[in-house]
């Protein structure tokens, strides 16, 4: 059933502030379940935001084990309960949402809301060692944050931070045409396939990265001295072959996590 007559036969409407575009793509929905559960063997399997369940058909019919689905809007709860009876639902915000148990091997799917991307991708990244892979949907322009390349403008922290603990792969653009209603704007499916950990603690990366972007038109000399020193930063830059007038941009993920194992404590 199209996303239109369901909302309507449950009497609500797409709520603007859960970031509700559903998908209606049946191409698209097969292959983001397909592209996550392709060759894994997960004891977990995670839905972001089933919404009316267009992910969530494949993924009961698909996955090896029952999947687990997170969702923040109540009426669509109680829909979800009696369309999928089986269902481990839990209601609420995913951002708020902690495990009981540890995690393990687990796989995450996500039609992303558009307005708390981000910080689901960051809360994701904490659980980094536990995901074998993610498939997630995002705005586009934040999946080009995503995947950008150095000295391109939309390189940043986002791209640092996602290319140093992930091998990215977009699995394409999604046009508004493929949600109801259809947003302003394009979306881009990316799959994350989780790196082996650094050896530096990841919320100090995180940190220099942040301070290394803090102001882009400054060199990161400038950026970074206040708390690393401008002489051991001098230092580090030379053992590295950076230039003292380099700005955070032209550094590659792997030039920031060089920089960051010379300059930060190791992970304990
Ligand atoms: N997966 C469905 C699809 O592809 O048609 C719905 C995708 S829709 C873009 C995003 C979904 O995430 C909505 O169902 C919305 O209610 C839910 N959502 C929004 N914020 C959330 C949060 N913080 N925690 C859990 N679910 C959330």
């Amino acid at each position: 059933m199209h996303p239109r007559s369901q909302l309507a036969s449950l009497g609500v409407h797409a709520k603007k502030r859960f970031g509700q575009n559903f998908l209606t793509s049946p191409h698209w929905s097969q292959t983001l379940v397909d592209t996550l559960l392709e060759g894994m063997t997960p004891a977990a399997v995670w839905e972001i935001g089933p919404g009316l369940g267009a992910l969530t058909e494949g993924l009961t019919k698909k996955s090896p084990v029952a999947p687990c689905v997170f969702e923040i809007d109540r009426n669509l709860c109680a829909y979800l309960r009696e369309r999928f009876p089986g269902i481990d639902l839990v209601e609420g915000d995913f951002l708020k949402w902690e495990p009981r148990e540890p995690l393990d091997r687990v796989l995450v799917l996500g039609n992303l809301p558009y307005n708390v991307s981000s910080p689901i991708f960051f809360k994701l990244l904490e659980w980094k060692s536990s995901i074998l892979r993610m498939v997630l949907t995002f705005q586009r322009e934040f999946a080009r944050r995503l995947l950008a390349k150095p000295t391109t403008p939309d390189y940043g922290g986002t791209g640092v931070v996602a290319q140093t603990f992930y091998e990215l792969q977009s699995l394409g653009v999604i046009p508004p045409g493929a949600f109801y209603p259809k947003p302003d704007v394009d979306s881009e499916a990316i799959c994350f396939e989780p790196k082996a950990d650094p050896r530096v603690d990841r919320t100090a990366f995180l940190r220099l990265v942040r301070e290394a972007f803090s102001h882009r038109r400054k060199m990161l000399l400038k950026n970074l001295s206040h708390h690393y020193g401008k002489d051991k930063l001098l230092a580090v830059f030379e053992t590295l072959g950076i230039s003292s007038k380099a700005r955070a941009e032209e550094l590659s993920p792997g030039q920031f996590l060089d920089l960051a194992e010379s300059l930060l404590p190791s992970r304990s």
